[in-house]
Parts: C-alpha cells; structure tokens; sequence
C-alpha cells in the first residue's frame, strides 16, 4: 500500500490543545481561580476546588497529547478528587505529558467573569501557572473578558475559562 503520511518530518513535532471550563459561582469568598486565592465575595462550586481556570489547562494539555479529557484522570465519582486541589491535577498532568517526550512552548488562556475585575490578579496568575508548568512568564498569556451584563457570565452565575497550550516533542 502506498504511503500517504505526507508530514514533513523535518519539521518540529508539534501539538495544539484546546480547554474550556464552566462553574457556577456562589455567594461566600474567597475566589480560587487560576491557582490563586482572590479577595472577592463569591466563590466558584465543583466537586473539586472548582477551579475552572486550571481544568481548562488542564484539558488542554491531554488534549494536545491526545489523552482523554480531566474527568477520565479526575472521575467525580472517585472520592479521593473531592474538593481536590487543581493545581495538583494540573501538575500530575504536565507531568505525565512532559514522561511521553512532550515540552510545553507556550500556554494562552481567556477568563470570561463579570466580576472581580481580573487586572489586578492577571499577574499572579500567570506567575503560578507558570510556576506549575515550568515556564517562563512570558510564555503564559491570560486574557479577562467581562460577559458584557448578558448570559450567565453576565449575570454572575458563572466563571467561565478557555486555554491553548502548544506542545514541541522533546526528543
Ligand atoms: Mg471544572
């Protein structure tokens, strides 16, 4: 049979990830998000820390690797996953990523949030997932968008986080 794989096998080895992650916000703080604890009045819910920010990377990260998605590695139904911290997720994750000859080149993330107002946080929270995967806080961007007063973001029903990683084979 003839071969058909036309990849050029010059080129770097390279994978795109994409994440997103929805939680529903409710009344008491503080907000846990991205890695980081926030002064806000409102918290997110979810069986684990309700990170959404992190699980997004996280998603990103096996899907680049083509590896399942975070709740085949973190099933709801396993006990030892309540209220888990993401950032372990995420750090067990990289690490498996990073066993299968994988480097992360950049990460880019979008929190959609009404409220809190993220500018002030953006850097502390690119410095921790930085921190998680090992890169330089150059090569982790974060965008914050408002829901513009509409849609459950909007409303403040929810935080809502979307993230790419690029991934370049390491040997
Ligand atoms: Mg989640």
């Amino acid at each position: 049979m003839e071969n058909t794989n036309t990849r050029q096998t010059n080129w770097p080895q390279l994978r795109i990830g994409i994440g997103h992650d929805t939680h529903r916000l409710e009344s008491g703080g503080p907000l846990r998000l991205g890695g980081v604890t926030i002064d806000f009045d409102r918290h997110l819910v979810g069986h684990s820390d309700a990170d959404g920010l992190l699980h997004a990377v996280t998603d990103a990260l096996l899907g680049a690797a083509a590896l399942g998605d975070i709740g085949e590695f973190f099933p709801e139904t396993d006990p030892a996953n309540r209220g888990r911290d993401s950032a372990e997720m995420l750090s067990d994750v990289f690490q498996k990523v990073v066993d299968l000859g994988w480097s992360v080149v950049n990460v880019d993330c979008i929190v959609f949030a009404e409220r809190p107002r993220l500018s002030g946080h953006k850097l502390a929270i690119r410095g921790r997932l930085a921190e998680i995967l090992g890169l330089g806080i150059d090569q982790v961007g974060l965008k914050a968008k408002t829901g513009e007063g509409v849609g459950q973001v909007g409303h403040q029903e929810s935080i809502e986080a979307q993230a790419v990683v690029l991934l370049v084979a390491s040997r």
